[in-house]
């Protein structure tokens, strides 16, 4: 423990940085390990899904898109069968999109959460409260955010039956929501990259954001709804989640927490001011003064941080049950068409085998 810090804080928020120290501890051993999955390549990627992109609003399916084919005038045997194939691939292989994203998205979020408090905790010892708040902030963020899309995976409802319709319904609405917490709205990087001069294109304001992977809405809300949600929960998360975001605004955070030193003056007409020394030192007189603030903020995170494990678990189940929908939906595809595939290639049920030893095993 740095000197500095046990000097600084009062013992109940010594406490809470005990707790928060064992938490980050928890998610360091849980997320230890390298995680790796496979996706498709971009390149296969667009191969495949530039042609039935409206599949996956649920509106077109492979057997209409290949009915289109076939009744193209100039399309030898040979084309219509190959784009069949494709068209087949690519659709089992995308319904699989959203239970690949539900594996790798804890991941993410474990490890992001995991930066971000190894960012967190050696500031708030050091006394910087700016790098401590914001990295708090981005804490609750995370952790508000998967909250809310566990609550929407569980909400899935089972399908009706074994039908082929049914459970793609299911796969298709997993999708929906996956894709919307892990691929919303983002930043147009490849747009920037492609441009000849990246700063000339930076600088002319001429970048945009882009929903990911031309999926229908995936317009990003503002991630205040996610903290709400978890306020049901944690009742202080939206009050402690407004107060940290004003340590990243210039007018009103910024100001306090560099506050280093204050001193009352009187001058001789008898007025009275505060001189205030701003300095990169700890706040000491901040600190003392909002002792009990401080402490509510580390509370607040660390309940939060340890909903996030226990949501975790829910996860876990949920991928579970996901999966186990999604094979029944695969093994009914290998099944029929086992000569399309290649029987070697990754599962699209993400279980790490290849296709021929997973969903594509043959009966018994
Ligand atoms: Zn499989």
């Amino acid at each position: 423990m740095n000197a500095d810090f046990s000097l600084m804080f009062a013992q109940p928020i010594l406490d809470q940085h005990r707790i928060l120290l064992e938490i980050h501890r928890e998610i360091e051993a849980r997320y230890k390990a390298d995680f790796k999955y496979s996706t498709l390549c971009q390149a296969q990627h667009q191969r495949l899904f530039k042609f039935f992109e409206p599949t996956l609003s649920g509106k077109v399916t492979p057997e209409m898109f290949c009915d289109i084919v076939a009744k193209d005038a100039n399309a030898s045997p040979q084309q219509v069968a190959e784009t069949m194939k494709i068209a087949l691939i690519g659709h089992i292989y995308n319904l699989a999109k959203g239970l690949q994203t539900l594996i790798a998205y804890p991941h993410v979020v474990g490890k992001g959460i995991l930066q971000f408090l190894n960012g967190a905790i050696p500031a708030l010892e050091s006394g910087n409260l700016l790098c401590a708040f914001l990295c708090f902030r981005a804490c609750l963020e995370q952790t508000s955010q998967n909250h809310t899309l566990i609550g929407k995976i569980e909400s899935l409802s089972d399908p009706a039956s074994c039908s082929k319709d049914d459970i793609e319904i299911f796969l298709y609405e997993l999708r929906q929501a996956s894709a919307k917490f892990a691929f919303a709205t983002r930043f147009d990087w490849t747009g920037i990259l492609s441009a000849d001069d990246v700063r000339k294109q930076l600088s002319s304001g001429k970048f945009s954001y882009v929903p990911g992977e031309g999926m229908s809405d995936l317009t990003a809300k503002s991630c205040l709804g996610a903290v709400d949600r978890l306020s049901k929960v944690i009742p202080e998360v939206r009050g402690v989640y407004e107060m940290l975001c004003e340590f990243s605004h210039p007018n009103v955070g910024v100001h306090l927490a560099l506050i280093q030193d204050t001193k009352l003056l009187s001058d001789k007409q008898g007025l009275h001011w505060v001189e205030k020394t701003i300095s990169v030192e700890p706040p000491a007189p901040f600190i003392a003064d909002t002792a009990a603030v401080l402490e509510l903020i580390l509370d607040t995170v660390n309940r939060a941080l340890k909903l996030h494990l226990q949501n975790v678990d829910r996860m876990e189940r949920q991928i579970a049950r996901a999966r186990k929908i999604a094979q029944v939906r695969f093994r009914q595809e290998f099944e029929i068409g086992r000569e399309l595939f290649d029987l070697y290639a990754p599962c699209p049920c993400l279980s790490g085998s290849k296709i021929k030893f997973c969903c594509g095993r043959k009966k018994a």
